[in-house]
C-alpha cells in the first residue's frame, strides 16, 4: 500500500488550501472528497459571487470570532486576507472592495475563485480522489489507515480533517469528519446555527412574503437590554425574516431564545428619521395630501404590500381622510413606523445555516499548528473547528487561513 505523506479530508477552501500549502513545500499528498466536484459549497457562496475575505483589521478578524477569537490569531497571522489575495493575483484572479470592506472577484463569480485553486493544486501534484467517502480512520501508530469503503484504504502519516459543518448538507457537508474525530476522542461543541433565517409566528407574516425593506433598523429589548443594529436590509420569506440583516443579528438572536429570556423585536422602519422629525414630516404631508386616504397616503412611507398589514395592526380605518387623522392616530402611526413588532419564536435550523457554530472544541487543539492535542499527526482545518463569525468573508477567509497554516505545519512535521 502507498503510503502519503498527508491526506486531506474534504475539498472545501480549507482542504484545497491545506493540500496546496503542504504540496508547495513538496509532500506527497492526497486529497479525498465525497463530492464528484471541488468546492461544492464554495461555488454558492456570496449568491455564487464568493465574498472571500475583508479588508478589516487583523484585530477585527479575532473579534468576529466572538470571545475566544483569538484562537484564530496564528491561522490569521500566518495567512492574512492581504496574503490571500496576493495567493490568488499571482494566477491572475484580480478583487473589488464592496460596502463594509467586503472583497469579491472582479469578475463576480466564485467560479473564477475555485479555478485558481485548481491549478495551485496541479502544480503542486496534489492527487485528487474524487467521490469517495472517508468512513472511519485507524491509528496504527506509524501511519493512520483510512477506510473508504469498498475495501479501499489509505495509508497516511497526517491527516487534515476538513470536512466542514453540518449546514447545507446537499453540498456534501454532513458532520462525517466530527464523528469521526469524536470516535477518536475529540469533544463536539454543540452544532449551533450561524447565519440563519428566522421564523416568526405572526401569522400575517406569509402576506408580506418577498418585500424587501432597505436600510432599516433592528431593534431588541431583552432583560434590561437593548441591542440596536447598524442600517441593512430585510426581506420577508414565507415563514419568517432573512436577509444580511437578520442574518448577522441572528447568532445573537438564537442566545437569547436558548436563554427563555422574554425579548421584543421590532424594526426601525425609518432609522434616518427621530420621533421628532416624523412627526414634522407627517403633519405636512398631511397637509399637501389633506384628501387621500390613509391606505394610499402610505405608499408614499412603506411597500405597497405591507400598507394592509401596517394599517391591521394600527386598527385604523385604511379610508379615512388623512386631515381627519386625529394626534392621538398620528402619534400611533409613527410609533409602528419607529417599532414594528415582530415575534420571533425560533431559528430556520442548522441545516438552513450559512454556517455552523460549534465543532471540534479548540481546547484540544493546538492554536499554531491546528494539531490535535490528543492525537498526534492529525489535524483540523475550516469549519469543523469550533467558532463562527458574522458575515462579511470572515468564515471563508478561516477556511483559508487555518487550511495553509494546517497544511504547512503538517508538512514541517514531517522528518524525511
Ligand atoms: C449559501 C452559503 C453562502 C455562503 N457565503 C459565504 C460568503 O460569501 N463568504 C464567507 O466568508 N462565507 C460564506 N459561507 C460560509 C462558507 O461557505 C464556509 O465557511 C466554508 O465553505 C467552510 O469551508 P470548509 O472547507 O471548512 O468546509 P466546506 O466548504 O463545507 O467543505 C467540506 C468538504 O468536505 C467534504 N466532506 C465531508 N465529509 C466527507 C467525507 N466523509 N469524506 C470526504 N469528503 C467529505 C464535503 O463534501 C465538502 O466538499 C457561505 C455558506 C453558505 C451555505
Amino acid at each position: 500500500m502507498k503510503l502519503y505523506d498527508i491526506a486531506v479530508v474534504g475539498a472545501g477552501p480549507a482542504g484545497m488550501m491545506a493540500a496546496i500549502r503542504a504540496g508547495q513545500l513538496d509532500k506527497n499528498v492526497i486529497i479525498i472528497e465525497k463530492n464528484d466536484i471541488l468546492g461544492k459549497k464554495l461555488k454558492i457562496t456570496g449568491s455564487s459571487r464568493c465574498n472571500i475575505t475583508n479588508t478589516a483589521s487583523f484585530d477585527i478578524f479575532m473579534e468576529k470570532f466572538g470571545k475566544r477569537g483569538s484562537f484564530f490569531r496564528s491561522a490569521f497571522s500566518t495567512f492574512s486576507s492581504k496574503r490571500l489575495m496576493t495567493f490568488f493575483k499571482a494566477k491572475g484572479l484580480k478583487f473589488k472592495i464592496e460596502d463594509n470592506g467586503r472583497v469579491f472577484p472582479v469578475t463576480d463569480k466564485s467560479r473564477s475563485v475555485i479555478k485558481v485553486l485548481k491549478e495551485y493544486l496541479s502544480e503542486n501534484k496534489v492527487i485528487r480522489n474524487y467521490n469517495t467517502r472517508l468512513i472511519n480512520i485507524k491509528n496504527k501508530k506509524e501511519y493512520f489507515s483510512l477506510d473508504l469503503g469498498n475495501d479501499n484504504y489509505v495509508a497516511t502519516r497526517s491527516i487534515i480533517l476538513a470536512t466542514g459543518g453540518v449546514s447545507y448538507k446537499a453540498t456534501g457537508s454532513t458532520g462525517d469528519g466530527l464523528d469521526i474525530a469524536q470516535k477518536m476522542g475529540h469533544s463536539i461543541k454543540p452544532l449551533k446555527p450561524g447565519l440563519v433565517p428566522l421564523k416568526l409566528s405572526d401569522t400575517w407574516v406569509k402576506e408580506l412574503q418577498g418585500i424587501s425593506l432597505e436600510n432599516i433598523q433592528i431593534k431588541i429589548k431583552y432583560g434590561k437590554k437593548n441591542i440596536i443594529s447598524n442600517n441593512g436590509n430585510l426581506i420577508f420569506t414565507h415563514f419568517g425574516i432573512s436577509g444580511p440583516l437578520v442574518l448577522d443579528y441572528s447568532n445573537q438572536i438564537i442566545s437569547i431564545l436558548e436563554k427563555n429570556e422574554s425579548m421584543q423585536f421590532f424594526i426601525d422602519l425609518k432609522p434616518e428619521m427621530t420621533i421628532q422629525e416624523l412627526e414634522e414630516k407627517l403633519i405636512k404631508e398631511f397637509e399637501i395630501r389633506r384628501k387621500s386616504e390613509f391606505k394610499n397616503f402610505m405608499k408614499f412611507l412603506l411597500p405597497n404590500r405591507m400598507i394592509p398589514v401596517f394599517i391591521e395592526l394600527l386598527g385604523m380605518n385604511a379610508k379615512k381622510k388623512v386631515n381627519q387623522i386625529e394626534k392621538e392616530e398620528r402619534n400611533s402611526i409613527i410609533n409602528l413606523l419607529k417599532a414594528f413588532p415582530l415575534t420571533i419564536i425560533d431559528s430556520m435550523g442548522v441545516n438552513k445555516a450559512m454556517i455552523t457554530c460549534g465543532g471540534i472544541s479548540r481546547s484540544e487543539i493546538n492554536p499554531q499548528t491546528l494539531e490535535s492535542k490528543l492525537i498526534k499527526n492529525l489535524y483540523f482545518a475550516g469549519e469543523i473547528i469550533e467558532g463562527c463569525a458574522s458575515s462579511g468573508g470572515y468564515n471563508l477567509q478561516q477556511a483559508f487561513s487555518t487550511g495553509y497554516l494546517a497544511g504547512e505545519a503538517a508538512a514541517k512535521q514531517i522528518i524525511e
